[in-house]
């Protein structure tokens, strides 16, 4: 049995009791717990250290040791400011469009089809909403079977147009074709490549620029690491994207890319994936997000 967080926290304190106050010198065992869990998650190691600087900072302006159970107390410092860092609160997306046009990036593979379906299925069963979904990945017969497959499965309607090869015109007419049919929400499933590449991002970007969208979601593989943050920061760059959907966290990742990204561009993460059907999308809560990166 490994020993969570909580315990080793338990444990080093363990060597301060009677020791009356916390010290710098006496509280370096626990934040290296604390940083090494992070590490653990897959924390980047710069926030990692500035994170344990600033748990330092905290846990030096109160009275842990006089706790009942320091390391609990420890852990909910740790603990609250992670979930602070991940942005506090869950944040909605924006639907405020008639139509909402929402566009969907990412590497191929990260998810993006996946997460288009199950997003126009929660918005259709939870948000009450009548969604298109637009099938933009013009280079992959495949992706748009997998489309068509899903809308038919969750009983979704997809725009596609086989064998046009110009996904700003796709998207174009399929938002014509939404307001005609009465469809609130489109969703635009896009094209990935295998790494970020000129190419790619000029298309999606030439597709921003014709269709404005309310909301742009940039999709990631939490299993990815260390790249999934490097990735965001790309497409962010050229994207100015509005939120993070992190993919795969049914894996075995304990999901310390949330922390990472969030922290390095600065934007909410506001779905998380947990499986391949189509019911396996929740709403991101930083706290729930800082329960599993500490363990
Ligand atoms: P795309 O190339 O970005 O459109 O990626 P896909 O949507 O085709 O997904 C790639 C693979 O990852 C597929 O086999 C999906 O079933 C799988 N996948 C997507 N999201 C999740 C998830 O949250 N959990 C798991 N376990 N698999 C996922």
């Amino acid at each position: 049995m490994f020993e969570n967080l909580n315990e080793k926290l338990e444990r080093s304190f363990q060597l301060l009791k009677g020791q009356g106050r916390i010290t710098e010198i006496n509280i370096a065992e626990t934040l290296k717990e604390v940083r090494r869990a992070l590490l653990d998650a897959d924390v980047n190691f710069k926030i990692a250290k500035s994170f344990t600087e600033k748990v330092k900072e905290k846990a030096l302006g109160q009275d842990v040791l006089s706790a009942v159970k320091p390391g609990e107390m420890m852990v909910k410092i740790v603990h609250d400011e992670l979930a602070e860092l991940m942005g506090g609160q869950s944040v909605d997306i924006n639907l405020s469009g008639n139509p909402t046009v929402i566009l969907i990036a990412g590497l191929q593979g990260s998810g993006k089809t996946t997460f288009s379906g199950k997003l126009s299925n929660l918005i259709k069963n939870k948000r009450g909403k009548h969604p298109l979904l637009v099938a933009g990945d013009v280079y992959r017969p495949a992706a748009i079977d997998q489309l068509k497959v899903l809308g038919e499965q969750i009983n979704v309607p997809v725009y596609t147009e086989e064998g046009n090869k110009e996904p700003v015109k796709i998207a174009q007419a399929a938002i014509k074709q939404a307001k005609a049919n009465g469809n609130d929400v489109v969703i635009i499933d896009t094209a990935g490549r295998l790494a970020v590449d000129e190419e790619m991002m000029k298309e999606i970007s030439a597709v921003k620029k014709a269709v404005s969208p309310h909301e742009i979601l940039f999709v990631v593989d939490s299993m990815t690491g260390q790249d999934a943050v490097n990735t965001a920061k790309e497409f962010n760059d050229r994207l100015d994207f509005d939120g993070v959907v992190l993919t795969k966290l049914d894996g075995d990742t304990r999901g310390g890319a949330a922390l990472s990204i969030r922290s390095v561009v600065n934007k909410p993460i506001k779905y998380v994936g947990t499986g391949e059907k189509m019911e396996a999308l929740d709403v991101f809560h930083p706290s729930r997000m800082a329960d599993r990166i500490l363990g």
